[in-house]
């Protein structure tokens, strides 16, 4: 099958979220074009990373535009939840930013990961289309999702899971003994 290409422009809505219990929570890119979804499989880090890598384009085109309005950042929570059918695409290989001048929009890139040795350009891709506002509001709302796991154990600094915390610093006794 030759690689789909999917341009969605403008998305409509866009955003991220996560599922499943801490630890074990599943991230998704999903972007809306009127009645559709398209979703896609990422990991927590690909949000993170792209959450700084935002805030660094969008300040390069504040330097090569200066007359461009500031891109919000607000969004409202209830709006950001991924909606049903969950049914991804493909899980996000690489992901890459391009700006249209013009039409003030920004692209977000999304790649479908390839196996090792298999050929790249064979992967699918999806251009999602918006404001530079929708992509930053993605991008807060992210922070929030990915910051939303598993508490820290103050000991150590390293995530607890529900089940309990077999912590280093204590040379991993989990409870006292009982006498
Ligand atoms: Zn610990």
């Amino acid at each position: 099958m030759p690689p789909q290409e999917i341009d969605i422009r403008p998305v409509s809505h866009l955003t991220t979220d996560a599922i499943g219990q801490p630890g074990k929570r599943v991230f998704y890119i999903q972007a809306w074009q009127g009645e559709r979804t398209i979703t896609l499989i990422a990991e927590k880090i690909q949000i993170q990373s792209l959450a700084v890598g935002v805030e660094q384009f969008l300040a390069e085109l504040t330097q090569r535009f200066p007359d461009l309005p500031e891109a919000s950042s607000s969004y409202v929570e209830e709006k950001m939840h991924i909606h049903p059918p969950v049914d991804p695409l493909f899980r996000t290989g690489e992901l890459g930013l391009g700006y249209d001048a013009e039409d003030d929009l920004v692209v977000l890139i999304a790649r479908e990961q390839v196996a090792e040795g298999d050929d790249p350009n064979e992967a699918d891709v999806v251009r999602f289309w918006c404001t530079r506002s929708q992509l930053r509001a993605m991008c807060h709302w992210g922070i929030e999702v990915t910051s939303r796991g598993r508490p820290v154990c103050p000991q150590c600094g390293e995530p607890m899971d529900p089940e309990g915390h077999l912590c280093p610093k204590k040379n991993g006794h989990q409870r006292q003994q009982l006498i």
